[in-house]
């Protein structure tokens, strides 16, 4: 299945939603001109569609072998990471110091969605390296930084996160794995983690494994926690492979889907050998993850975003093609090509829309990260990365669960054909099911949207958003095709007011029913936040139209789907308001007992 790169859509809402215009007159920004912008998209999309996607299918039926803790990769993956190293692509936003260009985060996400539409499972081992470059530029020290770094943005080596242990998953402060302080003031570290992605391969010449670990006499939970870099191979202090260092995978897992990402169980010091450098000040470590795991979890929305993309141009491309019943209310009685039928448009559109909801959230969260980070003004930066922790945990879950349903509804689409492996679409829907369980749950971002996130300041943040909504919706002309869109948005941000004031409310015991209450509460803000983003690229659509500006089927069809959205989808969130609001008690009004089968 072919992979057709979205480039005029990913192009038009890095203008109109993460504003390009803006970051690039911001400082260290300047390069991010709208020509660089569209060779950019154009030369990743290439490589997306010619060099990753044709190994989509490949990888997911061969897998990541592993034999004798050596795991192999299908033909073919080796020169593809080649390729992506060599091209620049791994250090797009990486600081130029280190090798890297020094590209908005924005910019770089566009390209991030389109490695993962071509091939997912691949993606995340950029996905991975990156986040480590970003940890390490944060947190390392020069000395680590010249090491480590330079090879990591150029793609020789690539990086891994480690934090899961069995006892500790969500709960991260449960973890186990020790560090202890040798003479040489470097640390052997010794503990297992498990489920780590591309945690061995034969694809680079190094690892950079990024493990949390407990010093002897740290804090119990999350505030005892440091960081360590263990390299898979030493590295000599003139950057030099030395010896391996003592660690190994000790398994890869067998798994629902992304069977191309080795996702394995490690092993630091058997032989109470393993070397680590410990990474920024001890019990630090877990304000130096969440640099990485912050990216990452923007990337990971990403994820849901580019899974949707590519199953719904499979299923249009499927739907144009197949011919079965004749249209009911149609003109003729002929048999007719699928979509034709109200009902496979309907799930086209569908997909169409989410998907597009989702990625002008992703790209606006990713244009508040750059301007946090390069935002000369002390308040604005500090408004900009309010706004970024607010977003981050609503792109997180709210795009991947999005990803599972479209993939899922995209294979609906080809009916039988969607089960069987043969088309591919059953591969994006295992795929995309990841998502929504590893960088925190959904569940856990939705605690986190609620219990840290609104509460930010006294609520400040969430109610600057609403009102930044409120104004553009109040702005829209009451008549035409953007007028239709307006009473279906203001129902949505009156409903995620009373929401959010009803969550600010809860004190005490009552916090019990904020938690009952987070899961629909983010989806809620997704919806709303979709549909009010939607509609201001169809305001930008309808402007460029009557300018005579741009494509005009494009725009077109920009309106459609934001009235689509909010018309035929949006009308979902203000019905969220009862189940967010009831509390937790019927949750729990059946006894543990009485749950199990009788
Ligand atoms: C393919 C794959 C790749 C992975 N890659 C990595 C990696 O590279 N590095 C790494 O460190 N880890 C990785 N992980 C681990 C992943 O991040 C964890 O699986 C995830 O964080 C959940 O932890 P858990 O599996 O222990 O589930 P649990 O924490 O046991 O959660 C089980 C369920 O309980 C819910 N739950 C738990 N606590 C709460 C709470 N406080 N409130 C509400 N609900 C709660 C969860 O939402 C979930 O539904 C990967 C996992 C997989 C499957």
């Amino acid at each position: 299945m072919t992979y057709t790169p979205p480039v005029t859509e990913q192009r038009f809402v890095l203008e109109t939603i993460a504003r390009m215009d803006e970051l690039a007159l911001l400082p260290g920004y300047e390069a991010a001109t709208p020509d660089l912008v569209d060779a950019i998209l154009d030369e990743a999309g290439k490589l997306a569609a010619n060099v990753f996607a044709p190994l989509n299918a490949l990888g997911d039926k061969a897998g990541a072998k592993a034999v004798d803790g050596v795991v192999a990769l299908p033909d073919g993956f080796k020169a593809a990471f080649e390729a992506y190293g060599q091209g620049g692509w791994i250090g797009l936003n990486a600081a130029p110091d280190h090798g890297g260009q020094g590209l908005p985060f924005a910019l770089a996400c566009a390209v991030q969605e389109q490695i993962t539409s071509a091939n997912m499972a691949f993606s995340l081992c950029p996905m991975l390296t990156l986040g480590a470059i970003e940890a390490l530029q944060a947190h390392a020290s020069p000395e680590q930084q010249r090491l480590f770094l330079r090879p990591l943005v150029e793609g020789r080596w690539t990086g891994t996160m480690n934090l899961t242990e069995p006892q500790a998953g969500s709960d991260v402060g449960a973890l186990r794995t020790t560090a202890t302080p040798a003479a040489d003031g470097t640390w052997r570290i010794k503990g297992q983690k498990i489920y780590i992605t591309w945690g061995e391969h034969d694809l680079a010449e190094n690892i950079v494994h990024l493990v949390l670990a407990r010093t002897p006499g740290a804090p119990a939970g999350t505030r005892g926690i440091s960081l360590f870099i263990c390299p898979k191979v030493l590295v000599n202090p003139d950057g030099s492979l030395g010896a391996r260092n003592d660690l190994r995978a000790v398994s890869t897992e067998h798994k629902l889907g992304i069977h191309a990402s080795p996702t394995c169980t490690m092993a630091f010091g058997d032989n109470d050998a393993c070397v680590g450098y410990m990474v920024g000040a001890e019990n630090a470590g877990m304000r130096a993850m969440f640099t990485m795991m912050n990216h990452a979890r923007i990337n990971v929305g990403l994820q849901g975003i580019a899974i949707a993309e590519r199953a719904y141009q499979h299923a249009l491309d499927y739907a144009r093609g197949r011919v079965q019943s004749a249209r009911f209310g149609g003109p003729g009685r002929d048999p007719v090509r699928i979509i034709e039928h109200a009902d496979v448009r309907r799930m086209l559109m569908t997909v169409k829309a989410f998907t597009e909801a989702t990625r002008a959230i992703a790209y606006l969260n990713a244009s508040a990260v750059d301007r946090a980070h390069a935002e000369p003004d002390a308040a604005r930066k500090a408004e900009a990365q309010a706004l970024a922790d607010l977003l981050t945990p609503v792109t997180k879950a709210f795009s991947t669960d999005i990803g599972v349903e479209m993939s899922s509804l995209a294979l609906q689409v080809f009916g039988g054909m969607g089960f069987v492996e043969e088309t591919g679409a059953a591969q994006h829907y295992r795929d995309s099911r990841i998502a929504p369980i590893y960088e925190g749950t959904n569940g856990i971002q939705a605690i986190d949207l609620v219990g840290r996130k609104l509460p930010m300041e006294g609520g400040r943040h969430w109610r600057a958003l609403l009102q930044r909504e409120r104004q553009f919706v109040a702005a829209l002309p009451r008549t035409g095709e953007l007028g239709q869109m307006v009473p279906y948005l203001e129902d949505a941000i009156e409903a995620l007011q009373t929401a959010s004031v009803w969550i600010s409310g809860n004190e005490g015991d009552r916090l019990s029913d904020t938690a009952a209450g987070a899961t629909p509460y983010l989806r809620m803000f997704g919806l709303t936040l979709g549909g009010t983003l939607l509609a201001r690229q169809a305001a930008e659509a309808a402007r460029r139209l009557d300018a005579g500006e741009g494509d005009p089927s494009f725009c077109k069809a920009k309106i459609a789907t934001a009235r689509f959205f909010a018309e035929q989808l949006l009308p979902a969130a203000p019905a969220l308001l009862g189940p967010i609001t009831r509390g937790a008690d019927l949750l729990y009004a059946i006894p543990e007992e009485g749950l199990a089968a009788a």
